[in-house]
């Protein structure tokens, strides 16, 4: 295995403008600068939180305790992040025509907040609440979370619309997205370690179908030795900041968040 060379902006900038058909490929990275920490790592949320709060077989014998967690990381925390210019850049991107489609593993709502309209979620999506026992969906923030576990009106239990471990990944967000890793000819990875099944193989099938991977990360990740064509090391927003002034849009940074 070798490391690509570390190439620069422009390099990814020509990839982009001479491609057919981009697709965005995003993880817990991209919102990190939104103060949502990942989930691994030292400050990442498992160092704080017992991760079998989101195993189903968990949650249904403790449902209580597991809400308890539920809510403080995505409602009380989740809840108050505001997009970061790496969001706003992908969706100015999508604006111009440069990207197609975002596929995120996030499920803290931000791309769709920051503009992007074609948005694929991977694991589903922490603003809706589904019912274990009619299937309706609910928005969270009409919920009251102030007595957990929250019920719907039919008395069936609530449980946030995104998926837990071990449960089957939503249609049709699986089937489209493998189907963006067919159609794209450049593939961009943004803020993510590779590591969640099977969300990592969406990527690798786009590099099996011939697509140039860009990949944005602080560090290299598991795709980076054989995956990874152009590797653009940095925090998001700066990389993509300076990404999309390179394809000449128009894009006005959030002062608060440039450093
Ligand atoms: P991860 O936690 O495994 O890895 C995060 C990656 O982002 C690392 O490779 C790290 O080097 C990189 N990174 C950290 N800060 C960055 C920055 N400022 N700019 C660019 N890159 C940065 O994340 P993952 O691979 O997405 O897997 C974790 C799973 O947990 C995901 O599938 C996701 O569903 C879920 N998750 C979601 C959220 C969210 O919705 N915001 C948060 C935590 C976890």
């Amino acid at each position: 295995m070798t490391s690509p060379n570390p190439m620069p902006i422009s390099a990814a900038a020509k990839l982009i403008r001479n491609a057919r058909h981009v697709s965005v490929f995003t993880g817990a990275g991209i919102s990190v600068e939104s103060g949502i920490p990942p989930f691994r790592g030292a400050e990442g949320l498992w160092s704080r939180y017992d991760p079998r709060s989101l195993e189903l077989t968990y949650f249904h014998a403790h449902t209580e305790e597991s809400w308890k967690v539920i809510k403080e990381i995505f409602y009380d925390f989740f809840g108050k992040a505001r997009p970061n210019d790496a969001h706003r850049a992908l969706a100015a991107m999508e604006r111009e025509g440069l990207v197609k489609t975002v596929i995120t593993q996030n499920i803290d709502n931000l791309h769709q907040e920051a503009g992007s309209r074609s948005v694929l979620e991977f694991h589903g999506n922490s603003q809706m609440l589904l019912c274990l026992e009619c299937g309706r969906r609910r928005p969270a923030r009409e919920a009251d979370l102030a007595v957990l576990p929250p019920h719907c009106e039919c008395g069936g239990l609530f449980k946030p619309d995104f998926i837990f471990f071990g449960e089957m990944i939503p249609e049709p967000a699986r089937t489209l997205s493998f189907r963006e890793a067919e159609l794209a000819d450049v593939f961009l990875l943004v803020g993510t370690t590779g590591e969640v099944m099977p969300a990592c193989l969406v990527p690798e099938e786009a590099k099996r179908n011939g697509a140039a991977i860009i990949e944005v990360n602080t560090e290299p990740s598991n795709y980076t030795p054989h995956l990874t064509d152009v590797f653009l090391k940095g925090k998001a927003t700066d990389v993509l900041r300076r990404l999309v002034r390179e394809l000449g849009i128009d894009f006005a940074p959030d002062q608060e968040q440039e450093h």
